[in-house]
């Protein structure tokens, strides 16, 4: 049986990170990925995700908004399945950017799927291997659609399999995947029709947020359907689906796209023979170190469901090599304040808790909330006059920021400045005491009366 001091079993963001910081400091590393090296982020997430977002941002800002600024364009063609080849190109260069990082730290491969044959020993293509520490970071996968002909709807991995633009797309779902790929397809001119279950979409998200997305893809003419449960999707003639709603609705497309959800790869891990210990969602428990309930397997990334960023799975993987293999005893990932961006179009910024959790928690009195909603600059020309909105959520007589979040051009790129800020604790006070940048869309953080 082959020995090492660190085995990582999966090879996506947190996996990586984990491997490569504890290789750096000497340790005897194996990583085992059984698909492509990169996991969800790289191959079928965020990487191909935004290039699909610029893309359609691109289309949007040469047909929509060039014209408002006496450019007159016209897209003479759009190859999608040119794009596609370019992004799985540089998907490609980014496996080898991997590889190189992990033959740099000294890190060795294996393809293939793990299973645990006791708490420190994983078998892989036959063979054995031990180690006193192992990492689970086996990520997650898309959910299945429970209803008859819920296998004809394609999931997020199968929108990246897309080689031809859909003409007319169904998507069913309501979180941040089903927003964004919705708006990346309407963007690029097919038309979608969003459906979801309750009365507005990514519900764990400030109102003001849903209400403002709401509003824009129904001006740039999508199609969305609240209080819509799928139950049953059946295959035309044509070749086009038609969805079947339980309240008696139908809608028809070329395609049928379900983002509802991601379950955890651990269902045939083969953890049975070991000690860690999983939630009833099938996520792996671990403790704010990063320990399983099994001494020396630790587990980061979606697979504990906490927060499925990449960059999330990438700090808790390196904390947690900082802490076994670099002696700092007590280093472990704070999940409070992470900050988020959607992709949706325009983009969504958010950080800390929104303002009903602000109220449910500490009480109406004790929370003040500013806003603003204005027209970017960019749109000044345009007859199209998108809005863009701010909220601040503050806590107290000193007016901590417990929230910030935001819908409109460019938010995306905003937050992370933010972020520092409100990690570190900042007051009202301390925004308004900051000098505005003008004209910008981020000055109206700091001067929000
Ligand atoms: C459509 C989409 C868009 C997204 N966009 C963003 C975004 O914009 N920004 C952001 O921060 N996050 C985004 N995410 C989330 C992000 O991709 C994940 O949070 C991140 O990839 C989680 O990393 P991980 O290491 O936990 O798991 P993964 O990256 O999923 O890696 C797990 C790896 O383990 C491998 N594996 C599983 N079981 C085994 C086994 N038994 N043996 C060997 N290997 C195994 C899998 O093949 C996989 O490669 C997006 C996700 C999706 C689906």
């Amino acid at each position: 049986m082959k020995e090492y001091d660190y085995i990582v079993v999966g090879g996506g963001s947190g996996g990586i990170a984990s491997a490569n910081r504890a290789g750096m400091y000497g340790a005897k590393v194996l990583l085992i990925e059984a698909n492509k090296i990169g996991g969800t982020c790289v191959n079928v997430g965020c990487v191909p995700k935004k290039v699909m977002w610029q893309a359609s941002t691109m289309l949007e800002t040469i047909e929509r908004d060039a014209p408002s600024y006496g450019v007159q364009a016209a897209v003479e063609k759009f190859d999608f399945n040119e794009l596609v080849a370019r992004r799985e190109k540089y998907i490609d260069f980014l496996h080898g950017a991997y590889y190189r990082g992990l033959d740099s730290n000294h890190v060795e491969r294996i393809e293939g799927y793990a299973t645990f044959k006791s708490d420190h020993v994983v078998t892989v293509n036959g063979e054995e291997y031990t180690a006193p520490h192992i990492l689970i970071a086996t990520g997650g996968r898309p959910s299945q659609m429970k209803i008859p002909g819920g296998e004809l709807a394609i999931d997020s991995n199968g929108f990246f399999e897309l080689t031809e633009q859909p003409k007319e797309v169904v998507v069913l779902g309501a979180g941040y995947i089903a927003a964004e790929l919705s708006g990346v397809l309407q963007g690029m001119g097919t038309q979608v029709h969003w459906a979801f279950r309750y009365d507005h979409p990514l519900r764990t998200f400030d109102k003001m947020i849903t209400e403002n997305l709401v509003e824009i893809y129904r001006d740039n003419h999508m199609k969305l359907y609240d209080h819509h449960v799928a139950k049953e999707i059946k295959q035309n003639a044509d070749g086009t689906y038609t969805v079947y709603f339980e309240n008696g609705n139908t809608l028809s497309g070329d395609k049928v796209l379900f983002a509802g959800g991601r379950l955890p790869n651990t269902d045939k891990l083969g953890l049975e023979n070991t000690s860690v210990t999983l939630n009833e969602k099938g996520f792996v428990i671990v403790d704010k170190f990063q320990n399983t309930t099994s001494d020396g397997v630790y587990s980061v990334g979606d697979v504990i469901g906490k927060i499925d960023l990449t960059p999330v799975a990438i700090a808790a993987g390196r904390r947690l090599s900082e802490r076994v293999f670099n002696g700092k005893s007590e280093e472990f990932l704070d999940y409070e304040n992470v900050p988020t961006v959607i992709f949706t179009h325009p983009t969504i910024a958010t950080i800390g808790i929104s303002e009903e959790e602000a109220i449910a928690r500490h009480g109406k009195e004790q929370i003040k909330v500013y806003r603003s909603r204005f027209t970017p600059m960019y749109f000044a020309l345009s007859d199209y006059r998108q809005k863009c909105e701010m909220k601040l959520v503050c806590l107290g007589e000193e007016e901590k920021i417990i929230g910030l979040h935001a819908i409109g051009v460019g938010v995306d790129e905003m937050l992370q400045g933010f972020a520092v800020a409100i990690k570190m604790g900042a007051t009202k006070k301390d925004f308004d005491d900051t000098v505005a940048i003008h004209p910008t869309g981020s000055e109206e953080f700091v001067t929000m009366r």
